[in-house]
């Protein structure tokens, strides 16, 4: 469980468990520092952010017809799938962590999919 890694300022071997303090500098190993799975975090939190964002932009620019529509749903979808945290479970520190995303994850997505729904109808109608 304790693995360990050089200290990024005097290169003194250091616990990579976040909060440890190097005995040598005082470097504290934050929570994007230590080991690889945080680093996996990071690129997923990015994800979960800019992911809904991105796809309500291009839904935005799609509904101009029913052709952008279709890749604008394409890339919505490919998108959700990308950004889903199951194919992330494994970074998880906390189950309040794991919560989080998935509840960030369904409500992003339920609220574009609804989007894409409604211009959907206003389409078939018009
Ligand atoms: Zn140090």
């Amino acid at each position: 469980m304790s693995s360990t890694m050089n200290c990024p300022e005097c290169n003194h071997e250091i616990l990579t468990r976040m909060g440890t303090i190097c005995p040598n500098c005082g470097y504290t190993v934050g929570y994007f520092n230590g080991d690889i799975k945080r680093k996996k975090y990071a690129k997923f939190f990015a994800l979960t952010v800019f992911t809904p964002f991105i796809s309500f932009i291009t839904i935005i620019f799609a509904q101009l017809n029913k052709y952008t529509m279709f890749i604008g749903i394409a890339i919505f979808f490919y998108l959700a799938i990308k950004s889903c945290p199951i194919s992330f479970k494994e970074i998880f520190l906390t189950k309040f962590e794991k919560i989080f995303f998935w509840l960030i994850w369904v409500l992003a997505n339920s609220l574009i999919f609804s989007l894409i729904v409604n211009i959907l109808i206003k389409t078939m109608k018009g």
